[in-house]
């Protein structure tokens, strides 16, 4: 089974206005492109852009508009492109003039929600890399209310928008995106819960279930998420593939050489461990603990282990009423 279960990946397009930053945001998240290089990518004509990424949980279209839209045009199956898909996230340049771009996301958001009003609307204030701490509020205070009274112009105030401030140049496009990500995967709870049972029973202070080749993180644990921490694990995967690239045996699948054995081990200056294990073909965990805590590494490879037959069995049993086995984990001694 090619998709090793996973038939619902979570679907997200990305719409904006040209040169809203689209085209680097999907280089960046999905293809590793340094956000520097961003700068010399190339604008192309084509209106839909598909990156069926294979290796990545998370599918990803991309959507820009030439000018006018014409919704009635036989060439655009939009029941298919909204039906299908489970976010959509809006582009929204703020260091240029927004006004177009509020239009279109008026436009798009309502089109789209008579379509499949389970859709989750995102809207991403993108570039603010370049504003100040006041302003970036500020914008967003402004697009926020601008948005949501044009929605409530054309009848349409019950639909709920949510807001990121992004950009390419920090990890906050990988937050808004784990954030976005979030929202789409119904077994999150028990995702939560099964890392919870990890971390308690072997003394881990953060947990993250990373998407390898996106860097967002699908789950983490209830404990709050300090930027620093994940900012790490996120270092910590780049190492681990880069190195694994560069040393591990080439295979056809990529990302090359990141198997079922993969695990990785960092140990900081400050008494803190960063420890890495595959957890299946696209997803591996990354945990944050106390070196002492360390010494219980049989007990921690030991509940990992578990938590890798739990997380398997709750994708499996996505319909079905059986909840995984969790209480096996054993605890440190
Ligand atoms: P698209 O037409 O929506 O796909 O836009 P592009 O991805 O081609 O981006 C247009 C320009 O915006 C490029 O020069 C990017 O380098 C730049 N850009 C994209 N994201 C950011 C960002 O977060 N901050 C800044 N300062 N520039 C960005």
């Amino acid at each position: 089974d090619p998709e090793n279960g996973f038939d619902h990946k979570p679907r997200i397009l990305l719409m904006g206005l040209r040169r809203s930053g689209k085209s680097s945001i999907q280089k960046v998240v999905f293809h590793k492109m340094s956000p520097n290089e961003t700068l010399f990518l190339e604008s192309t004509n084509k209106i839909i852009k598909d990156d069926i990424n294979n290796s990545s949980f998370v599918q990803f279209q991309i959507w820009d508009f030439p000018g006018q839209i014409d919704f009635f045009d036989s060439c655009y199956d939009f029941e298919m492109i909204f039906g299908g898909c489970g976010a959509l996230v809006f582009v929204i340049d703020a260091q240029d003039d927004y006004n177009e771009a509020l239009n279109k996301l008026n436009l798009f958001v309502t089109k789209a929600y008579k379509i499949n009003p389970n859709i989750k609307f995102e809207v991403f204030i993108h570039k603010v890399d370049g504003l100040g701490d006041d302003s970036k509020m500020e914008c967003q205070r402004d697009i926020h209310q601008r948005a949501i009274d044009d929605l409530a112009d054309s009848s349409f105030e019950h639909i709920h928008l949510s807001f990121h401030l992004t950009s390419i140049y920090d990890h906050s496009i990988f937050e808004a995106f784990s954030k976005v990500v979030q929202k789409l995967i119904t077994q999150l709870p028990a995702l939560e819960n099964l890392l919870n049972i990890l971390n308690t029973n072997s003394a881990i202070e953060k947990s993250f279930l990373f998407d390898v080749v996106s860097k967002i993180y699908i789950a983490t644990d209830s404990t709050p998420v300090d930027m620093q921490s994940y900012e790490l694990c996120c270092d910590m995967i780049d190492v681990v593939i880069d190195l694994s690239s560069i040393y591990g045996v080439k295979e056809e699948q990529e990302p090359a050489a990141f198997d079922k054995e993969s695990s990785s081990l960092i140990k900081l200056n400050n008494g803190t461990v960063l420890y890495l294990r595959e957890v299946n073909q696209f997803l591996a965990l990354v945990c944050i603990l106390r070196e002492d805590n360390f010494d219980h590494k049989g007990i921690i490879d030991y509940n990992f282990l578990c938590f890798r037959n739990a997380i398997q069995q709750v994708f499996e049993l996505r319909n079905k009423t059986q909840s995984p086995l969790t209480n096996s984990i054993g605890s440190p001694v």
